[in-house]
């Protein structure tokens, strides 16, 4: 299992109507899937970090408006926007921001309080102010809004609802990378808006460890889904707990997990993990995952719906 490399990315989970996916929407999601992969797996094939190769595929992704995550994410119902990111590695390193307001890149900030604090988790002001102060890029509120996510705003207010982003008129979503490099390190990143029409100040399951997000050195997993849900039942760490100490494998601890304990605990979604031996599993239970998993060796895959040929989806 030396040398061998493996990554798999989200774009969120929700109800994505097939029948109103265009094949031009289609087209430009598969793109912004596979130029992330790209961006991680070519730091991984030459060797690079997990931590590395999960930062880049992350950051593809925020730059990328149609996902919910950086540039492109979702509303609060005050109308504001409250990025949340979180990056682990199998070594127990991890950091994470919340409520952050004008980062470019949150999942940078991240990084940068794994790095550069004794903290893991920092929020609000006080993230937007130390991602500055770590010479990190800010932006104005104006770069990360986008028409189509005040007209999900609009739409969930309508409804009164408080929506995974996939479930109102646009389709897009939160965002995650995992990784096994090829000295058998992990790692694990979740970025987000949020779910749109969320309370102001509302925390979700991608910055808490253990909910959205957890690497150790059986497996990698980053969740999108109803994050309340993810955090009633550990839903990341869940995974690793049923690997590590009911024998169970990636495949099964993943499909337990998303199918079965996240709906219990009120809420829907999926997930992507890597194990210690680069085997991957991406499992939802929403009508689709925006998703993409690449090996060594191997052609870059990715997927919206529900395919034959996934890895034990
Ligand atoms: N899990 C995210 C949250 O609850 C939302 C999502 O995955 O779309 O903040």
């Amino acid at each position: 299992m030396r040398d061998t490399w493996t990554i798999a990315i989200h774009g969120g989970a929700g109800t994505i109507r097939r029948d109103e996916l265009t094949p031009d929407k289609e087209a430009a999601f598969r793109a912004a899937l596979h130029a992330a992969l790209q961006a991680g797996g070519a730091i991984l094939d030459a060797g690079g970090s997990a931590e590395a190769a999960v930062i880049a595929a992350a950051m593809s992704l925020e730059d990328c408006p149609l996902f919910n995550a950086g540039h492109g994410s979702t509303f609060t119902a005050a109308g504001s926007i409250e990025m949340d990111a979180a990056l682990m590695t199998s070594t127990a390193r991890a950091g994470a921001v919340t409520g952050a307001t004008r980062i470019r890149n949150p999942i940078l900030a991240a990084q940068a309080v794994m790095r550069a604090t004794p903290h893991l988790l920092l929020a609000g002001q006080a993230a937007d102010d130390f991602a500055a102060s770590q010479g990190l890029a800010l932006e104005a509120p104006a770069y990360f809004e986008t028409e189509h996510r005040r007209q999900q705003l609009l739409a969930a207010q309508a409804a009164q609802t408080v929506s995974l982003d996939h479930d109102l008129p646009a389709k897009m979503g939160t965002i995650g990378a995992v990784a096994r490099d090829r000295n058998g390190m992990l790692a694990a990143a979740t970025s987000t808006g949020g779910m749109t029409n969320k309370r102001a100040g509302r925390v979700g399951d991608t910055p808490i460890l253990g909910a959205g997000t957890w690497a150790d050195s059986h497996v990698a997993v980053s969740c999108t889904g109803t994050g309340e849900a993810f955090m009633r039942c550990a839903a990341a760490h869940e995974i690793a707990a049923l690997m590590r100490l009911a024998g169970k494998s990636l495949a099964e601890a993943t499909a337990e997990v998303a199918l079965i304990r996240v709906p219990e605990a009120g809420g829907r979604g999926g997930l992507i993990a890597v194990d210690a031996e680069g085997e991957v599993a991406l499992p939802f239970g929403t009508e689709g995952m925006y998703r993409g998993w690449w090996r060594a060796g191997a052609t870059p895959h990715t997927a919206i719906h529900q395919e034959q040929n996934s890895p034990r989806e």
